[in-house]
């Protein structure tokens, strides 16, 4: 059996991590994303158990002391984290999962599970993210100061990464992700039970 990948994409907030992962996961039905747990509140038209597990800081903070979170964080102010919920065993029944996490997530799932496929988003520009955090209006004006001045920080990060994809149009960008999925698919370490099949006829 072919173990799946776990895939990781990250990226500064704004970049468009969510929008390109929600239309992937719409075009690549074998791929299983991993619901996040959060402390936030749940925004219009999310629901429970869809987007996000929505906890209070207190089941938040006791699933960490029972080590029942991959990885997890505090993202501008609101607690996030990925449920171990059986990742490895889905992999090893060859189940492809996509966690879209902020990049102290995804740093500490590089430490964790070194065989991930990182892949770091890029906005086209810095003016770009910009207006696409503005276009968004989640943003104060504070906020968005505080989300650019990180994101300039946070873009060297992403030479950690062992890819990336500039996110100038999400149809582009799918593609991009999709066939970063069929190259890791056809890594020769990945297959080693087609060699071993044919040389046992
Ligand atoms: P993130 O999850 O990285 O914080 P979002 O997915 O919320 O980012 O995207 C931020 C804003 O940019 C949203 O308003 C979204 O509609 C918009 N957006 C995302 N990708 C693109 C794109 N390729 N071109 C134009 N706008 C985009
Ligand atoms: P939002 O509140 O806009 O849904 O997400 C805010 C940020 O939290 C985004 O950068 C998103 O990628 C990140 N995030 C979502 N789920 C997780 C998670 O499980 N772990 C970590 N570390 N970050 C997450």
């Amino acid at each position: 059996m072919k173990k799946g990948l776990l895939i990781v994409v990250s990226g500064p907030s704004g970049t468009g991590k969510g929008t390109v992962c929600h239309e992937l996961l719409a075009k690549t039905p074998e791929l299983a994303y991993s619901i996040s747990a959060t402390t936030r509140a749940p925004r219009a038209g999310e629901q429970d158990g869809v987007n996000y597990y929505f906890l209070t800081k207190e089941k938040f903070e006791a699933m960490i002391a029972a080590g029942e979170f991959l990885e997890h964080a505090n993202v501008y102010g609101n607690y996030y984290g990925t449920p171990l919920g059986k990742i490895e065993e889905r992999r090893a029944a060859g189940q492809d999962i996509l966690l879209e996490i902020d990049i102290q997530g995804a740093l500490n799932v590089m430490a964790k599970c070194p065989d991930g496929v990182f892949i770091f988003l890029l906005p086209p520009s810095i003016e770009e993210l910009e207006h696409r955090l503005r276009g968004r209006g989640s943003e104060t004006a504070e906020s968005l100061a505080r989300r650019m001045g990180n994101a300039k920080k946070e873009i060297g990060i992403g030479r950690r990464y062992k890819y990336v994809v500039v996110n100038d149009t999400v149809d582009k960008a799918v593609q991009d992700i999709q066939a970063i999925l069929v190259a890791e698919h056809s890594r020769v370490a990945a297959n080693a039970h087609l060699f071993e099949e044919l040389e046992a006829e």
